[in-house]
């Protein structure tokens, strides 16, 4: 493993002419791609972070570029530079339905889409992000080395490589050698049955690939403050300064892929949030909570505390109602808050058994009446259609549900004297990998949409409610993307050919079937695409909790240390 530093200064002399060119002031120059528009890729966390990283490093220069928001070259937005122009393109994914924008980057800067048509010449072109963690083969084709887990300890290793390598194949024989999390697909081959279905994933020949690849993980994150770097009106979030407050989540949702991921779950120590929260206050007058469990932070009650004293504005990405308590309630609306969220995700306590969510419908009215009692005017409801073993009374029970919280709504507004809005958001439940429902089927559009149907008339004349929902259309892509082996590569780049017309895409390639991706649902024993990367938890601890999904019946959270149970603490 020590190969790489002993070697790197040696090393670096030797590879003007290859990895490295060398042209940037004698630094290692990388270019970090956010594959969507500016507003969008800025305030994300992961993004900035790795970006802080990199350009700490003595021997790197980083610069950022994004999707452009009209035709032209993509360049980057410090310099100007074309792509081509840097050692390395990494892009930073968090989102599936990314992988187009991706492509359609490589073709504008004139780098051939598939690793193998590259040469030395080339960039090197790699990828970390959440999405790739979970599933990287969709877009194994592109990418020369994908980098799973966590960035703080994975960089290092990696620069130290690509410094001490003199070509492109040194480089990926290095990397997947000696660095942990390092994934080069070329090394590994795909085989079908005759029904289609993946029969292996394996290293190929005498490659230098491991069986598996084991995700890098960050042991405490004491020492490491994630937080806006940049804020600017111009990004989605406005001028909000976020703070990544957690990593994880212990109650452990089986739809969720967050939440198994990133186990053990870990939070930021109180002191260290609060120091972000003072840094943050002479920045922007709204600061966000971002984590996929903020309201288990130990302390939380006090960080909304000290947001009133110095007068900040309070947001968080989520809220479990099982966690509101009064004092946190009253902390929220006097540091602000305008809407909470709630997240029930499923409308019938049966049904949110089966996706192990562990609240009740008492908990979210209660914390209903709380939050508007207290002076928090706008409530946020999200829930999912399309859940494993649901039936049509489980819909019903969504707007049951709604109803039920909308007069605790009321109730609690009149003796306020004003009423807020209610949002009902719906959202098609995607079976996602290395979760308990990876092996679930998605339900067919026609009926997707007629259980949405059933939710927008039942609550179409109830005042002050209002529902949206996201496209199914795109929720049907993003499970494609999400749960695809390697051949989703050949529907990609057409549908780049198709400007992003999925419909076009795949009438045009009838062998590839959406149903045959969604709506199959796998058996327990099938070869997942995603098996070779192994994220901490053990897949039979997955298929016992998904076979307790199917018998409705719930698991404890993660104690979150002191326990062997879904592997991920055996590391
Ligand atoms: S092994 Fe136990 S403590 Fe560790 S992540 Fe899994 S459930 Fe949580």
């Amino acid at each position: 493993m020590g190969r790489c530093r002993a070697e790197s200064h040696h090393q670096h002399a030797k590879s003007e002419t290859g990895v490295i060119r060398k042209n940037w002031k004698g630094k290692t120059s990388i270019v970090l791609v956010f594959p969507n528009h500016y507003a969008v890729g800025l305030p994300n966390l992961g993004f900035q972070a790795v970006y802080r990283l990199l350009n700490g490093m003595d021997s790197v220069v980083c610069e950022r570029a994004f999707l452009p928001e009209s035709p032209g070259t993509v360049v980057s937005v410090e310099s100007n530079s074309n792509l081509e122009n840097f050692d390395i393109i990494a892009f930073s994914i968090s989102f599936e339905n990314d992988y187009l924008n991706l492509l359609t980057i490589l073709q504008n800067v004139g780098i051939p889409l598939l690793s193998s048509n590259r040469h030395d010449s080339h960039p090197l072109v790699i990828a970390g992000g959440v999405a790739c963690f979970i599933n990287p083969e969709p877009i194994a084709h592109f990418i020369d080395c994908f980098l799973i887990g966590e960035a703080e300890l994975m960089l290092p290793r990696f620069i130290d490589c690509v410094e001490s390598s003199s070509n492109r194949s040194t480089l990926l024989t290095e990397l997947a050698h000696n660095v942990p999390g390092a994934y080069v697909p070329a090394f590994y081959e795909d085989r079908y049955s005759s029904e289609g279905i993946l029969e292996s994933l394996t290293p190929v020949g005498k490659s230098p690939a491991l069986r598996k690849i084991t995700r890098v993980y960050v042991p405490h994150l004491d020492d490491i403050p994630t937080h806006s770097a940049v804020i600017t009106p111009h990004s989605s979030f406005g001028d909000m300064y976020l703070i990544e407050v957690s990593r994880g989540c212990p109650h452990g949702c089986r739809f969720c892929s967050a939440g198994f991921v990133y186990r053990p779950p870990r939070f930021r120590p109180l002191p260290l949030l609060q120091e972000c929260i003072r840094k943050g206050a002479e920045m922007s007058s709204r600061i966000g909570l971002v984590g996929a469990a903020v309201s288990d932070i130990p302390g939380l009650g006090f960080l909304c505390d000290q947001a009133r004293e110095i007068g900040v504005q309070l947001s968080f990405s989520s809220l479990r109602a099982d966690a509101l308590t009064p004092d946190l309630v009253a902390s929220m609306a006097q540091s602000r808050v305008k809407t909470a969220t709630i997240a029930p995700d499923a409308g019938s306590e049966r049904m949110r058994r089966v996706i192990n969510k562990g609240i009740t419908e008492s908990q979210i009215l209660n914390a209903t009446t709380a939050l508007v009692a207290a002076g928090i005017p706008n409530l946020k409801l999200y829930f999912m259609v399309g859940l494993p073993t649901e039936t049509i009374e489980d819909v019903e029970a969504i707007v049951t549900l709604c109803r039920k919280v909308k007069d605790a709504f009321l109730e609690s507004s009149r003796v306020l004297g004003h009423i807020g809005e209610m949002t009902i958001s719906v959202n098609a439940f995607i079976p996602k990998p290395a979760t308990p429902f990876q092996w679930a089927a998605m339900d067919a559009m026609p009926l997707l949409k007629k259980k949405l149907e059933m939710i927008f008339r039942g609550l179409k004349h109830v005042p002050n409610v209002r529902v949206e929902a996201n496209s199914f259309k795109e929720a049907a892509i993003q499970a494609f993307l999400s749960r695809g082996d390697r051949r989703a590569s050949d529907m990609l780049i057409m549908a780049v050919h198709n400007k992003g017309d999925w419909g076009k895409t795949f009438k045009e390639t009838p062998r590839f079937s959406l149903a045959f991706y969604n709506q199959r649902q796998r058996s327990l024993n099938e070869v997942l695409p995603w098996d070779h990367i192994d994220n901490g938890v053990q897949k039979d601890f997955l298929e016992k909790e998904y076979l307790k999904a199917m018998e409705g019946k719930m698991s404890p959270p993660c104690p979150m240390s002191g326990c062997r149970l879904c592997g991920a603490c055996d590391g």
